[in-house]
């Protein structure tokens, strides 16, 4: 049943609600909620989901996974997905599909909210659950989380002013582009903290593990990219992607088209793995990953080595660790927890994980699960924004650019004419250096963003030292929580 959510690792395949995912993100052992079984839909069912404005596509689907009413799910898109939020949006499209010249590739535009990367398409519903549950069961929640950039942001905005949660994102003092900064700052106050660590990423990351250890800070909850509504959430945008395929070209209902998808920690590409196991008619979904490949060797040579990651142009995929793909290991060893566990215990002992631990090949990634997946330098990103902005599709920010790069590579080496999507991950305002570097200007910002990074945000973050101790202070100070 759809609707309710086992832990990749529990060998009783004990029952969860969709609301206690939402709530816990993490399964009590460790492992990934994922449903008990995924709907696979007619082809009815699949052609009047494509017919829906997005709002109703997003409730649609997302019925399909829990047992809120249609009338529920229908609010939260509609105040998630509305017009001051998504402002770009008309006839019903919020994320729209835009073809590049004439070469077979469109990008479908996912970077319209408000705080320009695609994290709002899952974080903004996400707030409006989340607010919701709490009100049923007249709880309230603190969140506590790590950021060294877009998510801190696309959180605030997703829980900012709602009564029951209240949010504090540690982020390290320097290293966020002064853009990423002042998108926080702008949000600080009333139920958002900002703290600010004389420390890197991987301080505040320890830092919130550590507290979360400890009973005085044990109940506070997280918003990471491993939580099912956030992946479910997800899933719209690929039905709304070929919705806007087959109204551009002359494809029918049932003709297959590739994805391609700028790939960190696997959520947003899991998201299409579902659409299609769902029944939509993806053939090929393909990972685009820069210098820090872990993801693209998986995937290729079914390994993953858990290293040290290293920065780049396009920072939010500069990930080291890709949890999201426990929940493929999970089918790839036919459902059974008992590999999984075992295999997860392996990895976390080993720092490798063969896919061999799941009694399957090395190429089961490609073959059985149907991924596929390519690695971008800097200069193939550097040469696909100059090739997009030739052709006359604009500026393009580096991680989309991951994107298109392996885009051009497919469609050079396909033999037919499916039509290929690019994901497009964030807006170019957010790497402006970077983007001036490459093509010497700045597209025009919105409206939204101008004048943001020129306020002064010094007084919009507390500035503390990279101490669990130090942290756990500001937090009994502001949120008043007893010691
Ligand atoms: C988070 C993020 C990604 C990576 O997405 P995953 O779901 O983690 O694979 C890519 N690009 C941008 C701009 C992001 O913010």
């Amino acid at each position: 049943m759809s609707k309710e959510y086992v832990s990749t690792r529990d060998p009783d395949q004990e029952r969860h609600s969709y609301d206690e995912s939402l709530i816990q993100g993490l399964a009590p052992d460790g492992g990934l909620f994922v449903p008990s079984s995924i709907p696979r839909l007619s082809e009815g069912q699949i052609k009047t989901l494509l017919g829906l404005p997005y709002t109703q596509m997003f409730a649609g689907v997302k019925e399909l996974f829990s047992y809120h009413d249609t009338k529920i799910l229908e609010e939260i898109s509609r105040r998630a997905y509305d017009l001051n939020r998504f402002p770009h949006q008309s006839d019903g499209v919020v994320t729209p599909l835009r073809p590049v010249g004439n070469t077979g590739i469109s990008i479908q535009h996912l970077s319209f909210g408000p705080t320009a990367a695609f994290k709002d398409m899952a974080l903004q519903p996400f707030g409006q659950e989340i607010s919701r549950v709490l009100a049923e069961r007249g709880d309230t929640l603190d969140i506590l989380g790590a950021t060294s950039g877009d998510t801190g942001s696309a959180a605030e905005a997703a829980v900012k002013g709602l009564e029951r949660v209240r949010i504090a994102m540690l982020s390290p003092l320097s290293g966020m582009s002064k853009f990423q900064r002042a998108q926080m700052g702008v949000l600080s106050g009333g139920n958002v903290l900002n703290i600010s660590l004389k420390g890197n990423f991987d301080d505040a990351q320890r830092i919130v593990k550590e507290l979360k250890g400890q009973p005085e800070f044990a109940d506070l909850g997280a918003v990471n990219s491993i939580n099912w509504a956030r992946i479910s959430s997800q899933i719209a945008y690929y039905f709304s992607g070929y919705a806007q395929v087959l109204q551009q070209s002359n494809l029918k209902f049932g003709d297959k088209i590739d994805f391609v998808i700028p790939s960190g920690n696997f959520g947003n590409i899991l998201a299409g793995y579902y659409a299609r196991a769902m029944g939509l008619p993806i053939r090929n979904l393909v990972a685009a990953t820069n210098e820090n490949d872990v993801l693209h060797k998986l995937i290729q040579y079914g390994e993953y080595k858990k290293v040290e990651s290293s920065v780049t142009d396009s920072p939010s995929m500069d990930i080291a660790e890709a949890s999201n793909v426990e929940r493929v290991y999970y089918d790839l060893a036919g459902g059974d927890p008992t590999l999984v566990a075992e295999a997860m215990r392996q990895y976390l002992e080993s720092g490798v994980m063969d896919l061999g631990y799941l009694g399957v090949v090395k190429s089961a990634m490609r073959t059985v699960a149907g991924l596929n997946s390519f690695r971008t330098s800097k200069a193939d990103r550097e040469q696909a924004m100059r090739i997009t902005k030739d052709s006359g599709a604009g500026f393009i920010d580096p991680h989309t650019a991951a994107g298109m790069a392996v885009a051009y590579k497919l469609v050079a080496q396909s033999d037919d004419e499916t039509p290929v999507v690019v994901l497009e991950t964030a807006l170019p305002v957010k790497f402006e250096d970077r983007i001036q570097e490459v093509h010497g200007e700045i597209p025009d910002r919105d409206p939204r963003f101008k004048g943001i990074d020129e306020k002064d945000m010094k007084d919009q973050f507390v500035v503390v030292k990279p101490s669990v101790e130090a942290v756990a202070e500001v937090l009994r100070d502001n949120w008043e929580r007893a010691a």
